[in-house]
């Protein structure tokens, strides 16, 4: 039997996961990005995996599946850079804090209030734990360029650096991508292209609105071991990578960058200085600026247009936590025509004109 050919446009952390369940599904895969595995918003990404951010109901059913699977994808793939650490939250006042818990709770996600002992247990890092806050023990983080990097490799799958002009449409069906350096023909076309994806999909026909909200990200220099959980306070988020840096960040909706990002940066470090034991000389050692491909909904566009045979689209913020489930999911779908249930709320019919 002849293999479906599948191209991804995009080797972000979607594009990879995509990657890695097609082909272990048997798909013909190749990847065309135009940019270096991993380089654009994954790069730029705090990469949170949880379930407990931006959420109706549905959507918290589909992440926390996501979370599951990347315990399981950090058993397969060797190298991910996955670690299961836990949070702490405590970024909302304490009514707000108490229903997000209770509520969280009600749907079946291991997450509790603490008080400042066990906070102080739990974070020996924190100067001064807050009076109250969620811990969230199923919740991590994964390196994401490292993890981009380590599913490609892993699929085994063809990855050409081309920057891709359009989708090429006949008849009502997908025929391939044309790139600098030719036409590609293709049986299915996913756009996985982050901020770019709206651009590309117009060039199909298909009119979706995404918004790229920054954010700035501070890294520091190299640390001994200060933080061991994600820490998600008022001010800062802030989590110790496996190298050592302290990874900040100011909000998870957009930092106002127009404010100067530098000035944004400083600030994140006089906070890191301040919260964290053992860091109080911390140096800066670089800043990232990044754009989150967010549908206006907020909520992950994961689905086919209703009139080009063969498109497929995966597009959202939180791609970092959503990605093993989107491969998946989307994997099943193309290769069997099967749509899963999680998937309901998420297709593109909502935005598309096309
Ligand atoms: C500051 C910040 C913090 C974040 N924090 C979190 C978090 O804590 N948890 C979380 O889950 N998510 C977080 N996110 C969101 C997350 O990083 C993104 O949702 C995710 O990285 C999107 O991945 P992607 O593969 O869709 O896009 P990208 O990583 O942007 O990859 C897009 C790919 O498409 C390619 N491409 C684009 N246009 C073309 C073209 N014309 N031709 C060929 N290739 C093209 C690019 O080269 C690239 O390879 C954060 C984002 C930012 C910016």
């Amino acid at each position: 039997m002849t293999k479906k050919k599948v191209l991804i446009i995009g080797a972000g952390i979607l594009g990879a996961s995509l990657a890695w369940h097609l082909s272990r599904e048997g798909a013909q895969v190749s990847v065309v990005t135009a940019n270096p595995p991993g380089a654009v918003a994954t790069a730029n990404s705090w990469a949170w995996i949880n379930a407990s951010w931006g959420n109706p109901e549905a959507y918290f059913r589909f992440r926390l599946e996501s979370m599951n699977r990347w315990k399981r994808l950090a058993q397969e793939v060797p190298g991910l850079g996955f670690n299961p650490c836990g949070s702490l939250t405590y970024d909302l006042d304490e009514p707000a804090l108490r229903r997000f818990v209770a509520e969280h709770a009600r749907w079946g996600y291991p997450v509790r209030l603490v008080e400042p002992d066990e906070i102080a247990r739990l974070e020996p890092g924190l100067v001064t734990p807050p009076p109250l806050s969620a811990f969230a023990e199923a919740e991590g983080v994964v390196e994401p360029v490292q993890a981009t990097h380590a599913l490609l490799a892993d699929a085994g799958v063809q990855v050409l650096v081309a920057e891709v002009h359009g989708v090429s449409v006949r008849n009502g069906r997908v025929a391939g991508i044309m790139t600098g350096e030719g036409f590609v023909a293709a049986d299915e076309v996913i756009v996985a292209a982050g901020a770019q994806s709206a651009r590309l999909m117009a060039t199909a026909g298909v009119e979706i609105k995404l918004e790229t909200p920054g954010g700035v990200l501070v890294h520091t220099d190299i640390l001994p071991p200060v933080l061991s959980r994600l820490v998600v306070s008022p001010r800062i988020h802030m989590r110790q990578t496996a190298e050592g840096r302290i990874v900040g960040g100011t909000d998870f909706g957009g930092s106002p960058i127009e404010a100067g990002p530098d000035r944004i940066a400083e600030e994140m470090m006089a906070l890191i200085r301040q919260m964290v034991r053992g860091a109080q000389n911390a140096q800066m050692h670089r800043y990232s600026v990044g754009y989150r491909p967010t549908p206006g909904d907020g909520l992950p566009i994961i689905g086919r247009p209703a009139h080009v045979a063969g498109l497929y689209l995966a597009v959202m913020h939180s791609g970092v936590t959503n990605a093993p489930a989107v491969g998946a999911f989307v994997a099943e779908e193309i290769l069997t025509g099967e749509r899963d249930a999680l998937l309901a709320p998420f297709g593109l019919e909502r935005f598309s004109a096309g």
